[in-house]
């Protein structure tokens, strides 16, 4: 049989950490066993469900490469379904009808506390056979009365519950619609679902879910419950960590491929490697590779990862999400140098792509104003005539390139006996306002023939000023 995973978000806010993290774990399962991944959209909370989320949700699988086979399916979509299994349940005597009130209910739990009974509904309804007239009623599930339950998880390992602990889950509301639990399991099973992997803040809901499936004569698929993911401080990881939408950190200039290895090492592992492409992970995957522990969110790694990417990855492939971190910053891109030359000269100083249109936004407009320590510092009298003296050759210069860069500077600051150093840091503060850029050769490179010129003019002006 096809292994057929399914990603099953509720479309209440973006696709976070841990929601990537499970579509990515189901996406791996199917695609090592080269079976079939679902997106469905559980959207049936509809004062919670938006479409933007949807929209999120799936910008963020995209932004991923989580390709879907088939779906996005939608629950609101298939109520009607839902519906014919609710009425077929109760058709067999596997659900009823049930009419008590808030208030019954209340009571019930009250005097169940009163004996030191966990609250519990008491099947009151079960074999009631008369309507109660003007009450429209629930439907329950008659959950066994006796028996275990029990899960073999593929990460907790065994998890039984006894089903005299599991009261009549009500599957269908007094209106009509039915509930998270039991749309999951139609779903499920209409779905051919073999693995459901998933948070495991599920996991209580799963011994419920297995009598459902089982009155429903579906065949149970087999499930994993994904620890969760901490913070440092060892709470639930929340906005409170910093970034924990996908599409955040996508903003803050991190890669998906970066991404996607980290959240793949998040609880998964294979040996002590760190390092793994897509194809690998497809190939090395196993879901029951999965730690039963939770996992710790840690940015420095990401970062590490990340930088690891940026390094080795193509500069086309780079291009457009700096295009877009430049645009961002106010950069004016389309007038400065190509972004590939750009993206070669920072790619080992950036950690992430928004590092890098940061540290570049001095080749693409004039900086507003000189940083004064640097400037202090760099633009004296003295070395006012050693700008001077290079214009003349730059001005001169036919190919602007690195090598011929490099040989300009350097005869030029021989030739007015300086070290290198006396002349590039000027020329840094020239060119980018501050006294940090990339080697000399390459910032001129970066900020071009005309802009260089103009640079040393402004540098040169500010010296006659201030001295
Ligand atoms: N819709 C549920 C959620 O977003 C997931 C249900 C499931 O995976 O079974 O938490």
């Amino acid at each position: 049989m096809s292994v057929r995973t399914r990603f099953a978000p509720s479309p209440t806010g973006y696709l976070h950490v841990g929601g990537a993290r499970t579509a990515l774990f189901c996406w791996l399962y199917a695609r090592h066993h080269k079976g079939q991944f679902i997106l469905r959209v559980e959207d049936t909370d509809r004062a919670r469900s938006t479409d933007a989320a949807v929209n999120a949700i799936m910008d963020g699988m995209n932004w991923l490469q989580l390709d879907w086979d088939e779906g996005p399916y939608f629950q609101t979509e298939r109520m009607s379904i839902y519906k014919e299994h609710v009425d077929k349940l109760v058709d067999e005597d596997k659900a009823y009808h049930c009419y008590c009130s808030r208030e019954e209910l209340e009571q019930m739990r009250t005097e169940q506390r009163a004996t030191g009974e966990n609250p519990r509904y008491d099947g009151r309804c079960r074999d009631r056979r008369t309507p109660r007239p003007g009450v429209a009623p629930v439907v329950r599930f008659k959950n066994p009365l006796h028996g275990d339950v029990v899960l073999g998880d593929q990460i907790l390992g065994e998890v039984r519950v006894v089903n005299s602990q599991l009261d009549d889950l009500i599957i269908a509301r007094s209106d009509g619609t039915p509930t998270y639990n039991f749309t999951v399991v139609v779903d499920d099973i209409l779905m051919r679902i073999t693995h459901v992997i998933r948070g495991n803040d599920h996991v209580n809901n799963t011994p419920r879910q297995l009598n459902l499936i089982d009155a429903l004569g579906g065949e149970r698929p087999l499930f994993a419950h994904v620890p969760m993911i901490h913070g440092a401080d060892g709470r639930k990881l929340s906005k409170r960590h910093g970034a924990v939408s996908v599409m955040q950190f996508r903003d803050e200039g991190y890669l998906s491929d970066a991404l996607v290895n980290y959240l793949a090492r998040l609880g998964w592992s294979h040996g002590d490697q760190e390092i793994f492409s897509r194809t690998e992970l497809v190939e090395l995957f196993d879901i029951t590779d999965v730690n039963k522990a939770a996992s710790v969110f840690d940015a420095d790694k990401l970062g590490w990862l990340n930088q690891h990417y940026i390094k080795q990855a193509s500069a086309p492939s780079l291009t457009a999400e700096l295009r877009q971190q430049l645009i961002r910053l106010g950069g004016e891109w389309s007038a400065g140098p190509d972004l590939g030359s750009v993206i070669e000269v920072q790619r080992d100083r950036s950690k992430t792509l928004v590092e890098m249109a940061q540290k570049s936004l001095f080749a693409f407009h004039d900086f507003d104003a000189f940083d004064e320590k640097a400037a202090s510092k760099h633009l004296t009298a003295a070395s006012g005539v050693l700008l001077a003296a290079l214009r003349v050759d730059l001005c001169a210069l036919d190919a602007w390139t690195a090598s011929a860069l490099d040989a300009v500077v350097r005869s030029s600051a021989e030739a007015s006996g300086v070290k290198l150093g006396a002349l590039a840091q000027p020329l840094r503060v020239a060119l980018t306002g501050g006294a940090a850029s990339p080697p000399i050769d390459e910032t001129l490179l970066l900020v071009g023939q005309a802009r260089s010129l103009a640079c040393i003019d402004r540098a040169l002006v500010r010296i006659g000023s201030s001295t």
